[in-house]
């Protein structure tokens, strides 16, 4: 049976009304299992028109009162957690281990949200010229959007979520039609942790509703995660129409091996960076480098046996699996394609997982795990991200050359280096012109008090997501300069003088 998803507005389940759908597999067996309404303009408007009002009360809620309801989400998502994991599961076709760490980085955002009082403090300057003070406050910027992927539908709506409404904003949330249903518990679990209603809204759509964000003249401002071309033409229009922007888009993370790293660690970390969520995480590891012919020789040869044990199965396996289906049959299509494009422009597939079958899921969207060796850089899988369970290998002749590769990519989300010498972390993290470092750390996802963000085509924008970047970008500072007359007292009674 198919089930007719909805939109959660004014803390309500509603149905759609545009009559227009997308489906909702089931990754794992191909079937359609829900369908996501796709919002009209008028839709969209609307639950931007109640939000705006239902801001004006939140904003003036103090901070510490919206801690204490950020207090009870955290303990409402500790309680559902097994049930929002499992929502994920069904949807993007992830392992429950994966699920439950979609919440759980989620959730370590809110939890640093708590702190929001102390983020939101200005700064006061006594006496900054005679008789003169002056201080700065953060102002919330009223209605904001955060339009979000399918690859994390729970973590980063709830990324989005937690800075804006703590800093006293409105939020809307257009989360991917793909995986709507965590978002919209994560929207349902903020009613009862006694957010107003009104506050966070989740419209579910398309680009109709995306453009209806971007040319609403509420909105202030516009948080995007997703891919590159749809980043940049969201960063241009939302700018052109005068609103905040950061857009976040793809990646394409390079790994480098120096001869003395520890290779077992290496290749262990490269199996869990390349394939866990079958490579569909934008902070995967989708391009080893190692440093020299006998390194590379080395990696390879204890690559391809754990390549090979890769399990992959559904979410619902009673064993172990490492990783599950992409998302949907076109996603498969086109990390089939790239592979083959692959074999077409010479690259060695050293393992192949084109045949890749799973009795009883043949509809399902499974690939198989594949692994590149001996890729150039003018290869499409290696300029384009493959988002699939593809790791691909550019053998390098020097560190420099490494060094290069991770830099001049254009994208440049995340990176890591192996290595047991400090010199050459220390320049490799120093130099690499990437947003986000590893060293000997494959998957560098910052925790909730730092703040995640890429560089180059993978973010577009100022200042980057959650940490106390956030709080900058979803407030708007205003500074009071002062001068009030002194008194003196002068035969028992008060005389006022402006000071100079
Ligand atoms: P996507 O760009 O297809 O979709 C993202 C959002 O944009 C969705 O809500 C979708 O409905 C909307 N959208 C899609 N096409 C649109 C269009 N033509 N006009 C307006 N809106 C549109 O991305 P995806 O496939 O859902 O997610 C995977 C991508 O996200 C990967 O490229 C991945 O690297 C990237 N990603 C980046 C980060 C990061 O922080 N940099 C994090 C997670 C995922």
């Amino acid at each position: 049976m198919t089930t007719e998803l909805t939109h959660y507005i004014n803390g309500k389940h509603v149905k759609g009304t545009s009559g227009r759908f997308a489906d909702v597999y089931n990754p794992a067996t191909g079937e359609v299992q829900a369908k996501t309404p796709l919002a009209t303009v008028e839709e969209l408007n609307q639950a931007v028109a109640d939000a705006a009002k239902a801001q004006k009360e939140w904003a003036a809620v103090n901070p510490q009162k919206r801690a204490r309801i950020f207090m009870e989400y955290v303990r409402l998502i500790n309680r559902d957690m097994d049930k929002l994991a499992e929502a994920i599961s069904r949807e993007h076709g992830k392992t429950l281990p994966d699920a439950r760490g979609d919440v759980q980085r989620g959730m370590e955002v809110i939890e640093f949200c708590i702190g929001a009082p102390h983020l939101l403090k200005g700064e006061f300057s006594d006496s900054a010229s005679t008789g003169i003070d002056i201080h700065s406050s953060r102002q919330p910027l009223g209605v904001v959007a955060g339009i979000t992927p399918f690859n994390f539908p729970a973590m980063i709506p709830m990324w989005k979520m937690g800075p804006a409404l703590a800093a006293g904003n409105a939020v809307i949330i257009k989360p991917s039609e793909r995986d709507p249903s965590c978002p919209l518990m994560l929207a349902e679990l903020w009613t009862e942790a006694g957010l107003p209603d009104g506050v966070c809204q989740v419209v579910n759509g398309d680009k109709e509703a995306v453009d209806a964000i971007l040319d609403n003249d509420t909105i202030q401002a516009v948080g995007f995660v997703g891919s590159t071309p749809i980043a940049q033409y969201i960063y241009g229009r939302a700018c052109t129409n005068g609103k905040r922007a950061q857009c976040f888009g793809g990646a394409k993370n390079h790994m480098i091996i120096m001869p003395d790293a520890d290779m077992d660690q290496a290749a262990d970390a490269l199996i869990g960076a390349g394939f866990g969520a079958a490579g569909e995480r934008c902070m995967a590891i989708s391009v080893a480098v190692p440093v020299g012919e006998e390194t590379a020789d080395k990696l390879i040869e204890k690559l391809i046996p754990r390549v090979e044990a890769l399990k992959v199965g559904p979410y619902t396996s009673e064993n172990d699996v490492d990783y599950g289906p992409v998302v949907t049959a076109q996603a498969k299509e086109r990390i089939l394609g790239l592979v083959q494009s692959g074999v077409d422009q010479g690259a060695e597939l050293v393992v192949d997982g084109r045949n890749f079958n799973l009795q009883g899921y043949e509809d399902g969207f499974f690939v198989g795990p594949h692994l590149f060796d001996k890729v150039t850089p003018d290869m499409d899988i290696y300029k384009e991200e493959i988002f699939g369970p593809v790791l691909c290998t550019v053998r390098a002749g020097n560190y420099e050359e490494a060094l290069k590769l991770a830099s001049d990519h254009e994208m440049g989300n995340g990176t890591a280096i192996f290595t047991r010498d400090g010199d050459t972390a220390r320049d490799f993290a120093s130099r690499v012109n990437v947003g986000m470092v590893g060293i000997n750390f494959p998957i560098p996802v910052p925790l909730a008090h730092y703040t995640f963000g890429g560089w180059k085509k993978s973010g577009f924008g100022d200042l980057n997501q959650f940490g106390p970047d956030a709080f900058k970008f979803y407030t708007k500072t205003k500074t009071v300069t002062s001068r009030w007359p002194s008194g003196i007292k002068e035969g028992g009674e008060f005389h006022f003088k402006l000071a100079d």
